[in-house]
């Protein structure tokens, strides 16, 4: 029993590392057929600080767990995260309070648009997942009550798991966010009338704004991932106290949920587990094999990248290799 335990383990190991896939070649090829997609979509204005980044830009990193790091594009130009800081977040209230989050927001896709109030109202305030805007208010509102500098101490937690002292909020997103927010104001004034949001709205929001303002580049955010990669096994020993249980929770919601009302889409043409944001960025990753970040900054009409979504498609379907 035990031999055929270690022959499987010895054959995942030699499988991934010799495994034959060229993924710069891939990379570059995806760079190539990307382009012909470069004018379709718009940027997220509705922020209108994010307005000012320019429209033509698009980069890839993919790094493998057992070394190896490709790129293409531009990948060292930091982007805001907007919704994939929320996979942070999640992972931050889970490993303070455990499941017992689950009582306050759900972990089923939505179907509907991320901002969406209507759900929320026939739902009575508890929100469909982490990951819509809803219940990434929930989440902030759990790390409000939980820590004592809510700001510093997420922020700390990202370059924790990131590995990176150079992760910032970006304060002017953050503003401009808050100036315009009335519709996840919306929400929080919602949540907060259903008995579902703890702490003062303005404060709630202003840490939800913050969190979505985080800035990395494609190759920081690669990196970041790797712990959902590889369950964790990267973690630095500050930051130990997330279960190999929890990634895999969190990954099981990025694949149902990481893509607004597009996640079944994503999920169907894709195949792997991620998470996008308004900034045009995507985040997918493949179980203990590789992390990979794109970004672009036009967004289709259901927020997520246009490019982003067909550089994913084209590097599984190239490589021939998906989750499914
Ligand atoms: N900060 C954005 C909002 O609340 C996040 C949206 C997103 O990336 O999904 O509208």
């Amino acid at each position: 029993m035990k031999l055929f335990f270690l022959a499987e383990e010895l054959s995942f190991i030699l499988g991934s590392k010799f495994e034959n896939v060229d993924y710069q070649k891939i990379l570059t090829e995806v760079f190539e057929e990307v382009q012909s997609f470069k004018e379709q979509g718009k940027i997220a204005n509705y922020i209108p600080e994010l307005a000012k980044v320019n429209p033509e830009q698009f980069g890839m990193t993919l790094n493998l767990m057992n070394g190896g790091d490709y790129s293409v594009g531009i990948v060292d130009e930091k982007f805001s995260l907007q919704s994939i800081s929320k996979v942070f977040s999640l992972t931050l209230a889970l490993s303070i309070k455990g499941e017992s989050i689950l009582k306050r927001v759900g972990v089923e896709p939505s179907g509907d648009p991320f901002n969406s109030l209507i759900q929320l109202e026939y739902e009575n305030g508890i929100p469909r997942n982490p990951f819509i805007n809803a219940g990434a208010i929930v989440i902030a509102d759990i790390l409000y009550s939980e820590l004592d500098n809510p700001k510093i101490e997420f922020i700390e937690f990202i370059r924790k798991i990131a590995d990176n002292k150079n992760i910032h909020y970006n304060e002017k997103v953050a503003h401009s966010e808050y100036e315009t927010g009335s519709r996840n104001a919306s929400l929080a004034y919602f949540l907060k009338s259903a008995g579902n949001l703890q702490n003062d709205v303005a404060k709630v929001l202003d840490l939800y704004f913050h969190i979505c303002s985080v800035e990395m580049s494609c190759d920081e955010l690669a990196k970041a991932f790797h712990i959902y990669a590889n369950h964790g096994v990267s973690l630095p020993v500050t930051a130990q106290n997330i279960e190999k249980s929890q990634i895999k929770r969190i990954n099981a919601i990025m694949q149902t949920c990481g893509f607004y009302d597009e996640s079944g889409q994503f999920s169907f043409l894709v195949g792997l587990p991620g998470k996008s944001g308004v900034g045009g960025g995507i985040v997918a990753i493949y179980p203990n094999k590789y992390s990979v970040a794109a970004w672009s900054p036009r967004l289709n009409d259901k927020g997520n990248s246009v490019m982003g979504m067909k550089a994913l498609e084209l590097l599984t379907s190239k490589s021939g290799l998906s989750i499914f």
